[in-house]
């Protein structure tokens, strides 16, 4: 449904990716391929102690990748979300940044702020967190009418397996 170009050779096959790094795509991401790219951080995190949770925003065809580094970085807001924004932003030179930003979990208000502060013009995400999403769950940030950017949201993408990457996590710490 929201396949954008199915002819793109699989640019990065086999390519890992390093958090808060840049990355060439050749062509356009399918919302699936992002948010597979965003589960293989996600892990990463999960593997590292944090909570695992990734994002890839992909703009002007440069990918940027960020996993949760909460935990090891000691820093409440080193979400995924906002790493990628910083890196994109730092690349880039400028924080009107827009693009895709593919993330495994709805965002957390915090997040959802940067998004619409950084013009991010679509999101694609995972799970929804019926705890603290605030891309529709507990708070609508992005469809309220005191932000004046308007991002375009597509939830539920690959939500099955995004969940179970959450819940194994928390199982095992259990
Ligand atoms: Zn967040």
């Amino acid at each position: 449904m929201a396949q954008l170009d199915s002819a793109s050779p699989s640019e990065g096959e086999g390519c890992p990716f390093e958090p808060g790094r840049e990355h060439i795509s050749a062509g356009g991401l399918s919302d699936e391929d992002g948010i597979r790219r965003a589960m293989v951080l996600a892990g990463e995190a999960g593997a590292a102690g944090d909570a695992p949770i990734g994002a890839v925003l992909a703009v002007d065809g440069r990918l940027f990748a960020a996993r949760n580094e909460k935990e090891a970085r000691h820093d409440p807001t080193a979400h995924a979300e906002l790493l990628a924004i910083r890196a994109a932003a730092e690349a880039l030179g400028r924080w009107r940044i827009g693009g895709s930003l593919y993330v495994t979990k709805e965002p957390c208000a915090m997040c959802a702020g940067a998004i619409a502060a950084a013009r991010i013009e679509r999101l694609v995400y995972g799970c929804r967190d019926p705890k603290g999403g605030a891309a529709g769950s507990v708070i609508d940030i992005l469809g309220s009418a005191a932000v004046n950017h308007r991002v375009e949201v597509i939830d539920g993408v690959l939500a099955e397996e995004t969940g179970a990457q959450l819940r194994a996590f928390f199982a095992e710490r259990r």
